[in-house]
């Protein structure tokens, strides 16, 4: 078994994105409450704080000043999707937070694996851009902190929510020390994604057609993102977990199943165990069908827990 923390804070929940929006505070109560009676013995950690200075090292200020100043009442938006509300600054804080503190927990060996159950989801988030229900790329915030914070050379970013990470893409295509990978529906927002789009060569984009299901999903993973993943031998891996992949979510036309988020999780653990010492911090992004969150995020939490390090690591971290 590996040693997993769960991250999260009740300040995540009081984001309030308005009657009858699919990011909704239910979406995390689901997800905890899953997860706590699946795993009963996990423990969980309350999120701190991101600093401003951890926020500068991705977004620039224009977007924290933005995504800072709250209404005083009511909502404003950002963009036709994405809300702010009084509480928002406070969830985005702790979100980002999440990440950082998962990274730090990992990084010293206090944890093999990390689970950030937080909203808002970050990975549409752009240095300068608040959009698609995300304020702060909090997974982006998170790796840019391990690479400055522990000097680290090779770190990768696993996506397999079902909407490119258009956000994480941006802020890393230019950073060879980073392997952004993404499998995602074709033609859906944020319309980004294409295969062609390589970065500096360390991102890897495989586009699905709706309808696609877990044979297709499964067979990009196997053969053209993982064996991408391994080459790269990451010393740090980090997930966004975005579970709208789904045969059920409204937002998109996968067709997915848990057992196919189980089963990649369960293919980054051994990646994981053969480069990085076991490490993963893995961060929730979207999914907005309830009983299928609840049943993604269990199926990811298990393959965490059963991950962790099988065999001795050859590739420590410069730090
Ligand atoms: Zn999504």
């Amino acid at each position: 078994m590996a040693r997993v923390l769960g991250y999260t804070h009740p300040a995540c929940l009081g984001h309030d994105t308005g009657e009858g929006h699919p990011e909704c505070p239910e979406r995390l109560g689901a997800v905890l409450e899953a997860v706590h009676e699946a795993f009963p013995e996990l423990e969980w950690i309350e999120a701190p704080r991101a600093t401003r200075g951890q926020l500068l090292r991705v977004h620039d200020d224009r977007l924290l000043a933005a995504v800072l100043t709250p209404p005083v009442r009511g909502t404003t938006r950002l963009d036709p999707d994405t809300i702010l509300s009084p509480g928002s600054p406070e969830a985005a804080l702790r979100a980002v937070g999440a990440g950082i503190a998962a990274t730090e927990a990992v990084m010293h060996g206090e944890a093999d694996a990390a689970f950030c159950a937080v909203r808002p989801p970050g990975h549409h988030a752009t240095a300068d851009t608040a959009m698609g229900f995300c304020l702060f790329d909090n997974i982006a915030v998170a790796a840019a902190h391990a690479l400055e914070r522990f000097g680290l050379a090779r770190v990768a970013i696993v996506d397999f929510d079902v909407h490119h990470g258009n956000g994480t893409q941006a802020i890393f295509e230019q950073d060879p020390r980073v392997l952004y990978l993404s499998s995602h529906q074709s033609g859906i927002f944020p319309w980004s994604g294409a295969g062609s789009e390589r970065g500096a060569g360390n991102i890897v984009n495989l586009p699905l057609a709706a309808g696609s299901g877990s044979e297709a999903f499964r067979k990009v993973w196997r053969e053209q993102l993982l064996p991408a993943l391994d080459a790269f031998a990451p010393q740090l891996l980090y997930v966004s977990a975005g579970f709208d992949g789904d045969r059920r979510d409204p937002l998109a036309q996968l067709q997915l199943d848990p057992a196919d988020f189980g089963w990649l999780t369960a293919e980054l653990g051994l990646l994981a165990a053969r480069h990085a010492s076991g490490r993963i911090v893995s961060m929730l992004e979207g999914g907005y069908a309830l009983q299928a969150l609840r049943e993604g995020a269990v199926a990811h939490v298990s393959a965490l827990l059963a991950g962790g390090p099988q065999e001795p690591s050859v590739d420590n971290p410069a730090s």
